[in-house]
């Protein structure tokens, strides 16, 4: 187990690897499109802490008490990804939630994103290389989901003891107090499913984040730190 300051150094180095590598793919996205701004973005509860302390300096934290924040009657997301993967390798089939809320984000304001700063690796990923307002789909180069997906588990690893679920949910969750009520517990990592031909992309963006040294250790070492 490490501390949440760690937990917190590392998240921001992995933010910053994530960007290197994605900097040279030629995506479309800019400011004012919104299109996967939805309600269904999840996160873990380390990133939700980022965004708690956002909004207090801002004293901006009453806005998640307005309605847009209140659950959902069913909770939407009930694997995380850790779990969905570790399930794909043992074999199983995961069903999908079948209740996405793809209603906007209530932290869009004017097409722009309020909280930018502290938005969670789940919107950070999100990008296409086609407008996909105009397509309906968002067009990604191969391999970079499966970077991306890495990422998100090395994430939910780290945040051990910690809740994942809808960032809508797990905020309001943790403005009172509740957040293990709103999501599900994370879960380590038991492997990954990066395919033969996406191994030239993703081992780049791995190594340059696991060899990167944070406070006298590498990011690969606090990841078995994390779990012991
Ligand atoms: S947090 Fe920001 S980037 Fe993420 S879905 Fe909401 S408005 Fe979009």
């Amino acid at each position: 187990m490490i501390t949440r300051p760690i937990q917190h150094l590392l998240l921001a180095a992995l933010y910053d690897a994530f960007a290197e590598w994605a900097d040279p793919f030629a995506f479309v996205c800019s400011k004012g499109c919104a299109t996967c701004c939805t309600r269904s973005v999840t996160m873990t509860s380390l990133e939700g802490d980022g965004i708690m302390d956002f909004l207090a300096e801002a004293d901006r934290r009453s806005e998640l008490t307005a309605p847009a924040f209140q659950p959902a009657a069913k909770q939407m997301a009930q694997v995380t990804t850790n779990a969905f993967v570790a399930a794909h390798l043992r074999g199983e089939s995961v069903e999908e939630a079948e209740n996405w809320d793809l209603r906007p984000c209530p932290f869009l304001k004017d097409a722009t994103c309020s909280i930018y700063p502290v938005r969670p690796f789940g919107c950070r990923l999100f990008a296409s290389q086609d407008p996909c307002a105009v397509s309906g789909m968002a067009e990604m180069p191969p391999g970079y989901l499966a970077g991306a997906t890495a990422l998100l588990q090395y994430i939910e690893h780290l945040d051990n003891g910690g809740s994942w679920g809808t960032m809508v949910e797990l905020l309001a969750g943790m403005n009172t107090g509740q957040a293990a009520g709103y999501g599900e517990p994370t879960a380590p990592i038991s492997g990954f499913l990066i395919a033969p031909d996406e191994r030239a992309l993703v081992e780049p963006l791995l190594q340059r984040l696991l060899t990167r040294e944070i406070k006298g250790q590498t990011f690969a070492q606090w990841l078995q730190l994390a779990r012991s």
